[in-house]
């Protein structure tokens, strides 16, 4: 399964889930089994400082818990486009229309993507669509909705699909995971959510790119609450690949494109910015 590197990205890209807090409770959350979910980075200005040091072009990708529900959410994002890059979030959008207007302003500079997922638990489908709508016409970047392919919502996924799209907007299906594992769809269920678009429209349930080279860990990093740098989530997962902490001084990024050692890429920024190519299925451990 091995590729060709891909080139040299122009953009590197941090994850930094900022926070473990959130206002839901989705059952299906891969972060409900945490200790301690009340987590928030308290250092803004160190980490904003960090952030905007970081050698070259970079966005930062905000992500949790709930962004929105940081207490210095907004103090984040100005420091960020402040510093000049480019700021995405991934949220459940249950921000005031008024918040949301608020982000799309602040990061009109250099806007990023907005990723929103639909928890059918907590929103009902049609606010839920009419509001990113009307913050998808304040904002500059992209914007994209996504919703957990659990068991009880796949059958319902196509149809909302359609819902979204005739509002101008792409709903993306993503397989559900029980300990960042994929769970065990049937080959019915499997052959559904491909046909769906797959994790991350790659046409994959679990998409594998263990021994090609990739970018990660060079020029996409996650960043935990406390700082711990990672290569990607399987890397954190895992503890190894750790890249230091952000905010003592001790991160250190890899040179070049580096061969994926990971069975399960649940990561969804590398194979979509083209930091890693190729990539096949992964077998269902126990199928
Ligand atoms: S909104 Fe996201 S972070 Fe919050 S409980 Fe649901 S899945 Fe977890
Ligand atoms: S798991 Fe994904 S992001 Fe991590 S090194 Fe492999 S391909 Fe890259």
């Amino acid at each position: 399964m091995s590729a060709a590197a891909p080139p040299y990205p122009l953009e590197g890209v941090v994850s930094w889930n900022m926070n473990t807090t959130c206002n839901y409770r989705c059952s299906y959350c891969t972060q409900r089994f945490l200790d301690d979910r009340k987590r928030w980075a308290k250092d803004v200005p160190a980490f904003v400082t960090a952030l905007n040091a970081l050698p070259g072009d970079w966005e930062v990708k905000l992500s949790g818990g709930e962004p929105f529900v940081h207490p210095r959410f907004e103090e984040v994002i100005d420091g960020l486009i402040g510093g000049g890059r480019r700021v995405s979030v991934v949220t459940n959008l249950s921000a005031s229309d008024e918040a949301l207007a608020r982000f799309a302003e602040a990061t009109a500079s250099r806007p990023g993507l907005l990723s929103a997922s639909l928890h059918l638990e907590f929103v009902s489908p049609d606010s839920f669509f009419q509001k990113l709508r009307r913050f998808a016409d304040l904002h500059r970047g992209k914007v994209v909705a996504t919703c957990v392919a659990t068991r009880a919502s796949l059958p319902r996924l196509p149809q909302l699909i359609e819902e979204a799209a005739a509002l101008g907007l792409t709903l993306r299906a993503q397989p559900e995971k029980q300990d960042r594992d994929v769970i065990p769809y049937s080959d019915e269920e499997r052959a559904a959510l491909r046909a769906l678009g797959g994790h991350n429209g790659l046409g994959l349930v679990e998409p594998s790119f263990l021994g090609s080279p990739c970018w990660a860990g060079a020029r996409y990093l996650i960043v935990d609450d406390r700082g711990e740098a990672y290569r990607c989530y399987p890397a954190r997962r895992r503890r190894q690949e750790r890249l230091g902490n952000l905010l003592d001084g001790s991160l250190r990024l890899l040179a070049g494109a580096n061969p994926c050692g990971y069975e399960y890429c649940n990561c969804t920024v590398p194979p979509q910015r083209g930091m890693v190519r190729g990539g096949g299925e992964r077998s269902h451990p126990g199928a």
